[in-house]
């Protein structure tokens, strides 16, 4: 019998249902039910103690097993050491992060909780999967009690240079808990070189073609680039869902051409820039106006987090800005949408819009990119703009890919993409296709798990 495989995530969501608007759980959820699986992590839920013992239910083939938090705990480790400042950091955005030691022991404090409730399940021949930098430390908190079954890690965002890494007080113990893993996979090529110069100059350690040598222990380390289910979601946007979803909006639209963002309401993902290269857009194309429009879907995320709430705002007074500058009695140049989408109506979305764009200012991969792609119709296909500072930048050459700095380029690409003629826009379309075919989901996860056992 094949080994049963363990994931383990900061939060889980239910697996039936539910609009998952990340794209971690997304990949998750399918390598489980596929595995009957255990999947286990925080509830979401606030208790006023954390709990130090697993409560197990079963979701069809999959298992969960969830801890609960305290409030303070929550705060510390979630709320603080993870998003105040390892995302920021992380994401290269060192003017965002906060240095709270108080916050980096209630991380290492949750790790090992997390650690302790999951070991009793554990079985002998688990393969256990440890997903994203809420859980750096979960790997050596295992060893510790004694877990010697195959560990492996995967980092969804991306891995920072080594000028930046070293402002963070406790790098040397971030980086010696990737050790304790026996597979630690990245996003991009990058991200891989970026840790290997920190491990030869800050670790005088050595480096090889798929490891690692530091701290007197080898780590085996690639890229696994993170996929999308590219049949399933193209099927998705001409199903009922998609369908009725697609005819709803391109009624609405009539013979206007939408040009479509979707992402998580992060600093990260470019958002206030991308706004400055649209209205850049309407300045300098008289013949755009009334002939396009732009919907950016933005669900909040990290509330809590007080760079959110500034930057929540920043954008809504954006958005009313270039309405009330360039809009008429019947036409709206945005429509700024803080609701999340569950996956299928988003298939549709995407299906009826003429350009995708997805500028993050730095990104591990972006899946929004990959979901655009997939969704639309071969033969009448949109066109993608793209960030080179996604990690999907590396593999979707054929998308039109920008600087999100230059709004004079992201502009640029607007209206390259506005006016593309059909063969062209189908040619790009064929070949970003056969690429996410070929390296979808579970081609990653079938690498990944192939690697670790
Ligand atoms: N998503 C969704 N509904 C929304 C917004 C986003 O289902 O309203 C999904 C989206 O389809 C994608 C994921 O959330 O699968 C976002 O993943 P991505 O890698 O683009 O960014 P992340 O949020 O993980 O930084």
């Amino acid at each position: 019998m094949s080994p049963r495989l363990v994931a383990v995530s900061n939060r889980i969501s239910s697996v039936r249902g539910a609009p998952l608007a990340g794209g971690l759980a997304v990949a998750l959820v399918d390598a489980l039910r596929e595995k009957r699986g255990l999947w286990f992590g925080w509830s979401g839920k606030t208790a006023d103690q954390s709990t130090d013992t697993a409560n197990v239910s079963q979701e069809g083939d999959v298992t969960l097993a969830t801890v609960d938090l305290s409030q303070e705990d929550h705060d510390a480790y979630y709320s603080g050491f993870a998003n105040r400042c390892l995302w920021p950091l992380f994401h290269f955005r060192l003017d965002l992060t906060g240095y709270d030691r108080a916050h980096f022991e209630a991380y290492q404090r949750v790790n090992r909780r997390f650690a302790g409730a999951l070991s009793p399940l554990l079985r002998d021949d688990d393969l256990i999967w440890v997903h994203d930098y809420h859980l750096f430390p979960l790997g050596s908190e295992l060893r510790r009690l004694g877990v010697t079954q195959r560990l492996g890690f995967f980092l969804h965002i991306p891995f920072p240079p080594r000028e930046l890494l070293t402002t963070l007080p406790q790098h040397r113990s971030l980086v010696r808990s990737l050790f304790d893993y026996d597979l630690v996979g990245f996003q991009i090529e990058d991200d891989v070189k970026r840790l290997a110069s920190y491990v030869e100059q800050d670790l005088g350690g050595t480096v090889g073609d798929g490891w690692m040598e530091a701290f007197g222990r080898r780590l085996n380390i690639r890229a696994f680039p993170v996929g999308i289910d590219t049949a399933r979601y193209h099927d998705f946007a001409f199903s009922s869902h998609g369908q009725r979803e697609y005819l709803r909006l391109r009624e609405f639209l009539r013979d206007r051409d939408q040009i479509i963002g979707v992402d998580r309401l992060d600093y990260s993902k470019g958002l206030v820039r991308r706004m400055n290269a649209y209205e850049l857009l309407l300045e300098s194309q008289a013949a755009a106006h009334g002939r396009i429009t732009y919907l950016q879907i933005a669900p909040i995320s990290r509330g809590e987090v007080a760079a959110y709430q500034d930057f929540r705002r920043e954008l809504e007074q954006h958005a009313a800005n270039i309405n009330g500058r360039f809009g008429q009695v019947d036409w709206v140049p945005i429509r700024y949408v803080n609701e999340a989408i569950p996956r299928r109506r988003l298939a549709g979305l995407y299906r009826a819009s003429r350009v995708g764009l997805v500028t993050p200012m730095r990104d591990g991969m972006n899946l929004v990119a990959k979901e655009y792609v997939a969704a639309q119709d071969e033969k009448d296909p949109g066109v993608l703009v793209l960030s080179r500072f996604a990690g999907a930048a590396q593999q979707m050459r054929d998308a039109l890919l920008v600087n999100p700095y230059d709004t004079e380029e992201v502009a640029g690409a607007l209206e390259q993409a506005r006016t593309m003629p059909l063969d062209e826009r189908r040619n790009r379309h064929h070949k970003l296709m056969e690429g996410l075919l070929r390296d979808d989901v579970s081609d990653w996860r079938r690498r990944f798990l192939e690697a670790l056992g």
